[in-house]
């Protein structure tokens, strides 16, 4: 229903003999959002959500316009706790037409049944279970039984880990179907410990030489895992947060169980200082230090204050590490090193530089779960641009004999 060479608004329907279950109901993000194709609330039983991010959870709250709707919501508590802050952000900025208002998302929650990862939960004559998926708090792989046929979703994955979270607990049968994300099929992304170690370095020399670096990076994983990166590679100097990470980062801490390592993520995301206020807003752009704030491509929040002001200085840098999409400040700034709020136009002075923190697999690593596959699955790659799904099902096809293919919006699978 979406997601079908494209990424954004995730969205597969799934059918069995007497029960079809939703897996995500996300939004595309543009200047006008898309929305996956239409289904009827009535229609479905259950939706399964597979992390916070809103181009998998975003549109879920449209499915619950009628109060009498009985579709139950499936996913993990943290995935639950942060697309609520996250739909509910989606609404208030929205300068756009929205089908749905804050009164459905809570219709949504109230819906809501979290689960734990590896505990089968049955709908009529479908058996499910969610499997942490390494890509972001709470987040998960689907693994779907009916009529003694196997689903694998990977939703987004990362089988990595970071230092945020665990790498995804790949574990499952001979398939009969698989949905596999392709964001990064077709690209290498550089090294782990490359990135860590060119932005610690960057960090220091803009700090030394007496500047301020500022991070915009998404509120939910990106910002926090930025802390834990200066943190745990002894960064010294003073690092700050603001805007929704700092709700994100509550959250966070209420759930130490999904993390990694729940002690470094208090130390490096406590030790922070997190601003609060306007007043100490102003004055900490004057001070040398990392401030680390939402929205990733500059699109919103704290970050428009910070960019306006650091940019003016050339003694300060501005880090970039977050995905940059088109027609985005952030992309701008990237490309021009111009940036335009409310038809303001910003020359920026400060220095300027991307680095790749990437919370999906790379081209290997994708391969690396084909190669664990077993039985002789249907293979449906998804999320990712034209050429990415196009040519990782062609590969697939040809490397493992598998039917693979890049489906369009719409298309019907029978396995
Ligand atoms: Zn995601
Ligand atoms: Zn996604």
């Amino acid at each position: 229903m979406g997601a079908a060479k494209e990424v954004g608004r995730s969205a597969f329907l799934m059918k069995g003999d007497n029960t079809s279950i939703m897996l995500d109901y996300g939004v595309l993000l543009k200047r006008e959002p898309n929305y996956p194709v239409h289904v009827k609330p009535k229609d479905i039983d259950a939706v399964i959500i597979t992390h916070a991010h809103l181009d998998h959870s975003g549109f879920v709250p449209s499915l619950f316009l009628s109060q009498s709707s009985d579709i139950q919501v499936l996913g993990t508590l943290p995935t639950f706790e942060l697309s609520q802050l996250l739909i509910e952000d989606m609404i208030k900025i929205s300068g756009y037409y929205l089908p749905f208002e804050y009164i459905d998302l809570l219709t949504m929650m109230k819906h809501s049944k979290s689960l734990q990862y590896r505990e089968p939960y049955r709908i009529k004559d479908v058996t499910f279970t969610l499997h942490e998926s390494g890509h972001i708090l709470g987040g998960a792989t689907v693994l779907v039984e009916h009529a003694k046929k196997h689903l694998f979703y990977t939703g987004d994955i990362n089988t990595r880990g970071s230092k945020l979270l665990r790498p995804a607990d790949l574990d499952f049968e001979a398939l009969d179907l698989m949905i596999i994300e392709s964001t990064y099929s077709q690209t290498e992304q550089m090294p782990r410990e490359q990135s860590e170690r060119e932005l610690l370095e960057y960090a220091c020399d803009v700090v030394e030489r007496g500047g301020t670096l500022f991070i915009p990076a998404f509120s939910v994983e990106r910002a926090q895992e930025i802390a834990c990166v200066l943190k745990t590679n002894n960064f010294p100097h003073k690092v700050a947060m603001d805007g929704m990470a700092l709700k994100a980062n509550e959250i966070m801490l209420r759930h130490p169980g999904f993390l990694r390592d729940a002690d470094m993520f208090k130390r490096s995301v406590g030790e922070a200082e997190w601003i609060t206020g306007w007043s100490r807003r102003k004055k900490i752009v004057k001070e040398p230090g990392v401030i680390i704030s939402p929205a990733g491509m500059l699109v919103g929040g704290s970050a428009v204050f910070y960019i306006q002001e650091l940019a003016k200085s050339k003694k300060n840098g501005i880090a970039l590490v977050s995905f940059q999409g088109e027609r985005t400040p952030g992309r701008e700034l990237l490309e021009r090193r111009v940036a335009t709020f409310d038809g303001k136009v910003i020359k920026c002075s400060a220095d300027i530089k991307r680095f790749e923190f990437s919370g999906h697999n790379s081209r290997s690593e994708l391969f690396e779960i084909l190669d664990r596959v077993k039985g002789n699955p249907k293979v449906l790659t998804v999320h990712g641009d034209e050429m990415s799904c196009i040519k990782f099902a062609d590969e697939i096809k040809e490397k493992y004999g598998y039917d693979a293919i890049a489906p369009n919006v719409g298309d019907i699978i029978e396995v």
